[in-house]
């Protein structure tokens, strides 16, 4: 049995792939097969740093222990029931995640496009019955370079061709500002804008940070305005830039956070909205919902994904150790590097050429960094990756950045 698995080589499972699976992704070519903690296994028993960390789905590492025996024990009780009936994991999920984030109420859902889509609704209705927006004019304020996932609705109001091309026609009632400018926010709204949305920092935009205060200037505008703000979280939130939430390092509480990703470790697809009475209160029976969302399964997985992130002490990690790879990481000197820049254990090394053959370059040496926005390498590992395991990564980034 075994030997057929050995027989089976990286270009086998990438033939078969290829053959098979719809090309949507570009992947460095490297098969996984096992993973622990910040490291992966590939199908030729190679270990290799997980960088990326699912996108910051994996935050708690990968196969973590306590989320491995979670998911067993609760998949031999009950794993779905659906939300025709209640189940005994989803009101302590709600309790939890809504004191975790200081909030009132809380709506699950599977994947982060679709919790996004959830808090368009929420924004839209909550719109129509506060402010009294008119009948189908409610309009969400949103910025370049955003990503918020891929249903027609979000790519719609994204600003990158190779999301939407020939994927139209969109839906309208959404307007795009400059990321950062208060400004050009302030001079799009109006009567009928009922949310801003924005991330925090934007990850697949090349870890874009907006200027100090703007988090603050906006949310006060949105306060004084009526409108509310929207913080999609997904990938930023749980940790991964140094603070619970992004928001955080600038005292900001949004009046919707938008989660998913970290939520449930990695194990198995959970978002959610959170937010206050008033605006999740819109929803009545019928008015929205979702086969998986609110699934015991989900809801055990992601109570002890929270737990973890508490008991480990990630956020905290994710602060002082984001802190000293970004240190050793400006002190790299070559000619490629435009900016070195990050949060927490969100770091972004942009380059003045294509990042893809600097990923190929670390991939060699064992490291695994996605770039994204082509010139832009992001450092995400595991929030509870060990130190030595960073200065080793920091190593091979200086054997890549001294060619
Ligand atoms: C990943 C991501 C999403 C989409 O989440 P999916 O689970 O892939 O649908 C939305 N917003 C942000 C900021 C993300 O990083």
């Amino acid at each position: 049995m075994t030997t057929t698995a050995i027989a089976e080589s990286t270009t086998d499972y990438i033939a078969r792939e290829d053959a098979w699976g719809a090309h949507n992704y570009h992947p460095l070519d490297l098969v996984i097969a096992e993973a622990q903690g910040a490291w992966v296994t590939d199908v030729g028993g190679r270990r290799y740093l997980d960088c990326l960390s699912a996108y910051s789905a994996v935050n708690q590492g990968h196969c973590h222990p306590r989320l491995l025996r979670t998911m067993v024990q609760q998949a031999a009780r009950v794993t779905l029931t659906s939300r025709a009936f209640r189940n005994d994991q989803l009101g302590a999920f709600c309790e939890e995640l809504g004191a975790l984030c200081g909030m009132e109420m809380v709506l699950p859902m599977n994947t982060g496009a679709e919790a996004v889509e959830t808090a368009i609704k929420a924004a839209r209705r909550w719109g129509y019955r506060t402010k009294g927006i008119a009948h189908d004019q409610a309009q969400i304020i949103a910025f370049d370079n955003n990503f918020h996932g891929r249903t027609t609705t979000i790519v719609g109001f994204s600003s990158e061709p190779a999301y939407r091309e020939q994927f139209g026609p969109f839906a309208p009632g959404f307007v795009l500002v400059p990321f950062g400018d208060i400004d050009a926010v302030r001079a799009a709204m109006n009567h009928n804008t009922c949310a801003v949305l924005i991330e925090p920092i934007q990850c697949e935009a090349g870890v874009l940070m907006p200027p100090d205060g703007f988090l603050r200037e906006l949310s006060a505008l949105c306060a004084r305005e009526q409108v509310l703000l929207m913080a999609d979280e997904i990938q930023t939130g749980l940790g991964r830039t140094g603070a619970l939430f992004a928001c955080d390092h600038e005292g900001v509480t949004p009046d919707v956070y938008i989660l998913g990703k970290a939520l449930s470790g990695g194990f198995y697809p959970v978002s959610a909205v959170v937010s206050r009475r008033d605006v999740l209160g819109v929803f009545g029976p019928g008015s929205h919902g979702s086969t998986f969302g609110g699934n015991p399964l989900g809801c055990a997985v992601a109570r002890e994904a929270m737990r973890v992130l508490h008991d480990e002490q990630l956020v905290q990690r994710s602060a002082t150790e984001g802190a000293w790879l970004l240190e050793q990481l400006r002190s790299l000197r070559h000619p490629a590097i435009r900016a070195v820049r990050g949060r927490g254990l969100m770091c972004a090394v942009e380059l003045h050429e294509p990042a893809r053959p600097y990923c190929e370059a670390l991939q060699q040496r064992g490291v695994l960094c996605k770039e994204t926005h082509g010139t832009v390498i992001r450092l995400s590992p595991p929030l509870v990756v060990a130190r030595r395991d960073l200065e080793w990564a920091v190593e091979q980034f200086r054997a890549v950045f001294t060619r």
